[in-house]
């Protein structure tokens, strides 16, 4: 951080003299997640970054121009933004060819909420918001996510160099710290994502590149296809030097699947490509969704904060997670692997494209990409019997849990983001096991009947458990003409709701008259 943390906490008041807002810093994240007014929203972002180089600086500079709906008559637009530095003098509000600047800004450090003010009022419509920024590089060290800066090295011969790579990580809201913007997971838009870097390294994105060309000082532009609709914390970017690509020529995928990792490692990492290859079309088959992403690249990037990151065509890996080396590893470490590579994947799904609406709700993304690893890995790798395993490792774990620790699956998190909670047993045992609970009392054909309903009016946007369950209630109800579900009377929300709103596991007391 190049600024001392004194200016950085004064930045308003030093706003009014120098026409720059930095917004707070605090790394642990706001304290409250108010959600932003529904005034405006954006419906598309262009993202240009501008990556110094990493081995000296700490600071990036951006500039977003977002089409943003105003959907009420308004004088203000707030969006999230957090330890970045506004240009204030270059903010823009066009309306056709009228063109808006903020006459103040306002910032609340407890949501990180960035309000623009405008003397006149805005009307209902599309208008183009323009913002230049500068922002820091998380450090690896800091626990705080965002877009980190990560050491490394890499051998060529006997010699060994020092390098350092750029990664996002910006679950669940760190996007704020990279670029302004709506950094709720329901506020789905298009992303055009553009990278100035230098021309040693690699940069890596969300969706394929568009065009690439070279600037002066050996810099390149790197611009990239526009994206799906996502949740801005789905964005993700590597920019990396020396990394090599493994890539097949698989017809049958619809994906392109690229595998990039350091080259001492080439032969460890071909096992993700596997997976890759195995479980990618069947959860495409599964979803009905067979024309889906255009590629998706798994990186393995050495000491990455967490195990693993489901952003949207893009999956990174902290390294030691996924090398597998068939000749010498034990068993234990493929199917790790396996299985945190079947998670990322079926996230790409089951998070990414349905998306859940809200916090408490993140346990359907969660719970989903925990019950499909195993159910596709049951059926990749019999002789593994992965749903036996989990029956006895996470089933049998949360029934014990469940009798006083738990917390309930719909999580309560009232007005702050608790990270212990959002990645809790809750989430990542006792919701897969009630999904799969559901899965047998309905049976596989209603529960994937249901599950492509589901994708089928939710996908690009955000759900609540209530459109899940009426989704996989329709599957139910189509199927009464099978004598077992016909004589199955009961309510998918009846039923679910009493194993996910409230803690502990339901108790049936019987009485024998
Ligand atoms: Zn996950």
């Amino acid at each position: 951080m190049e600024l001392p943390k004194l200016l950085l906490h004064i930045g308003l008041i030093l706003a009014t003299v120098t026409n720059f807002c930095i917004a707070d810093d605090d790394a642990k994240g706001p304290k409250y997640i108010y959600r932003l007014p529904i005034i405006s929203k954006p419906v598309d972002y262009n993202i240009s970054l501008i990556i110094p180089d990493l081995e000296k600086s700490n600071t990036f500079h951006g500039e977003t121009i977002v089409t943003v709906d105003i959907v009420r008559e308004t004088f203000h637009i707030s969006l999230h933004s957090q330890g970045l530095e506004i240009n204030e003098t270059a903010t823009t509000l066009t309306n056709n060819t009228i063109v808006y600047t903020p006459e103040a800004y306002t910032y609340n450090h407890g949501t990180n909420i960035l309000s623009l003010h405008f003397e006149n009022q805005l009307y209902r419509g599309n208008y183009t918001l323009n913002m230049k920024f500068a922002g820091n590089f998380s450090q690896i060290d800091s626990g705080s996510g965002g877009f980190i800066k990560i050491p490394y090295t890499y051998e060529e011969g006997n010699t060994k160099y020092y390098r350092t790579l750029a990664a996002t990580h910006l679950m669940p809201n760190k996007a704020r710290r990279m670029f302004p913007c709506w950094d709720e997971p329901a506020i789905k838009t298009y992303f055009m994502i553009s990278v100035m870097h230098h021309q040693n390294y690699t940069v890596l994105s969300n969706w394929p590149i568009r065009k690439q060309y070279k600037v002066k000082n050996d810099m390149i532009w790197t611009h990239f296809n526009r994206t799906f609709a996502m949740s801005a914390y789905l964005v993700g970017i590597v920019i990396v030097s020396n990394f090599v690509r493994i890539e097949k020529e698989v017809q049958f995928l619809s994906p392109g699947v690229s595998v990039w990792c350091r080259s001492s490692l080439t032969s460890q990492a071909s096992f993700i490509h596997n997976i890759a290859e195995q479980i990618t079309p069947l959860l495409e088959e599964y979803t009905n969704r067979t024309k889906g992403l255009p590629k998706i690249d798994h990186v393995m990037v050495p000491n990455y904060p967490v195990d693993g990151m489901e952003d949207w065509g893009i999956i990174i890996y902290k390294e030691s997670e996924v090398v597998y080396d068939d000749s010498k590893d034990p068993i234990f470490q493929k199917r790790k692997v396996a299985s945190l590579v079947a998670h990322e994947l079926a996230h790409q799904w089951f998070g990414n494209f349905i998306t859940p609406s809200w916090w408490p709700d993140l346990w359907l993304s969660k719970g989903f990409a925990v019950f499909f690893q195993v159910y596709f890995l049951n059926k990749t790798f019999e002789d593994w019997r992965s749903m036996d395993f989990f029956v006895t490792g996470a089933i049998h774990d949360t029934l014990h849990l469940d009798i006083g620790l738990l917390d309930s699956v719909n999580l309560n998190l009232h007005d702050t983001l608790d990270y212990d909670q959002l990645f809790g047993d809750e989430v990542y045992k006792k919701a897969p096991a009630i999904l799969r609970m559901l899965y047998h009392a309905v049976g596989d054909e209603v529960f994937r009947k249901g599950i492509i309903k589901y994708f089928a009016t939710k996908q690009y946007t955000a759900f609540t458990p209530d459109n899940l369950w009426s989704a996989i209630q329709s599957a139910k109800d189509e199927a009464s003409y099978v004598p077992y579900m016909r004589d199955q009377k009961f309510r998918i929300k009846e039923v679910m709701d009493t194993w996910i709103v409230q803690n502990r596991y339901p108790v049936l007391n019987v009485t024998k008259r």
